[in-house]
């Protein structure tokens, strides 16, 4: 899985699939139902930690779901693995905006949808109208005040799988786009640029509070465990220097934690999600 994740770590799953369309994905379920076999459903890796002994099961990617629509007025469609810069990029051609603010984070609108990802205070699932899951063999349209969603999170069933989400934009002129997107990667280019593999913030902000400050105060700006490192550049960056395994990034983490709980009192969480066999 360190092919396949952007921290770069993490042993290999049993099996690696990539459906073609929605009924290539039912038959896939059904194969892995009758097989006893568990699965997890990724996008691009850029927010998971897969333990150094992989996945006993497998990894459903859906790189191949990215089509990307105008459903009418303001309203546009996209498949769970469109990227997000494309999909502004369409909203953009078709004189809509309002989700610049995805422009810079890496990753699918599976992915974001999953993580409620987000930036500058705003999080995707504010700008999303509907959603469309996979659950139990059936397909089902959710509107997206009937979930239970918050920072960082969605609650979904297990099992569920996001095929597609409807985003529900403004009007917005294609220049006014370009200058948020410009802005976005001046600022991601200044304040993020960590030189290594990284899964963006692996801490979340705790309530009213901002992880790597705490990170800062506790003095683990720069700490280290084998090749995992809290950058230099940005603490709640936790890095691959060359050689981590997930061990590393796992006891760095368990270290921040103990740090910032003894000198503020506040227990960090994880953002990253955390798979694979202990
Ligand atoms: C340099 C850098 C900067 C970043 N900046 C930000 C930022 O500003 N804001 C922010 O919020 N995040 C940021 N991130 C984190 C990451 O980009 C986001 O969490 C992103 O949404 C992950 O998308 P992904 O497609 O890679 O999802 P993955 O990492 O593949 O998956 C994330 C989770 O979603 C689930 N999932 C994925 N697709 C589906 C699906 N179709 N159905 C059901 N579940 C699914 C997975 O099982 C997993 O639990 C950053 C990461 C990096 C590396």
């Amino acid at each position: 899985m360190s092919l396949h994740t952007s921290l770069k770590v993490g042993g290999p799953a049993d099996l690696f699939a990539i459906p073609e369309d929605v009924e290539d994905l039912k038959v896939l379920l059904s194969w892995l139902g009758e097989q006893n076999i568990p699965w997890l459903p990724i996008g691009r890796g850029y927010n998971l930690l897969v333990r150094d002994k992989g996945i006993r099961g497998a990894i459903i990617s859906l790189e191949r779901f990215n089509r990307i629509s105008s459903v009418g007025g303001l309203v546009i469609k996209a498949e769970a693995g469109a990227e997000n810069l494309a999909v502004v990029r369409f909203a953009q051609k078709t004189g809509l905006g309002g989700i610049g603010f995805i422009s810079g984070i890496p990753g699918t609108i599976g992915g974001a949808i999953k993580m409620n990802a987000g930036a500058y205070g705003e999080g995707i699932l504010e700008r999303t109208d509907q959603l469309t899951l996979l659950r139990g063999g059936n397909i089902y349209d959710f509107r997206i005040e009937d979930l239970d969603y918050g920072y960082r999170h969605l609650k979904l069933q297990d099992g569920d799988i996001i095929l597609a989400a409807q985003f529900k934009l403004d009007e917005r002129e294609a220049h006014q786009t370009e200058e948020e997107i410009r802005k976005d990667s001046e600022l991601r280019r200044s304040k993020h640029n960590v030189g290594y593999p990284s899964a963006g913030s692996f801490f979340k902000n705790p309530d009213g509070k901002v992880a790597w400050r705490l990170i800062d105060a506790a003095g683990m700006r720069g700490a280290r465990v084998g090749g995992a490192q809290a950058s230099e550049v940005h603490s709640n960056f936790l890095v691959n220097t060359g050689e981590a395994s997930t061990q590393d990034f796992l006891d760095l983490a368990e270290r921040i934690i103990n740090a910032v709980f003894a000198t503020s009192g506040v227990t960090l969480e994880e953002e990253v999600r955390i798979v694979g066999e202990i």
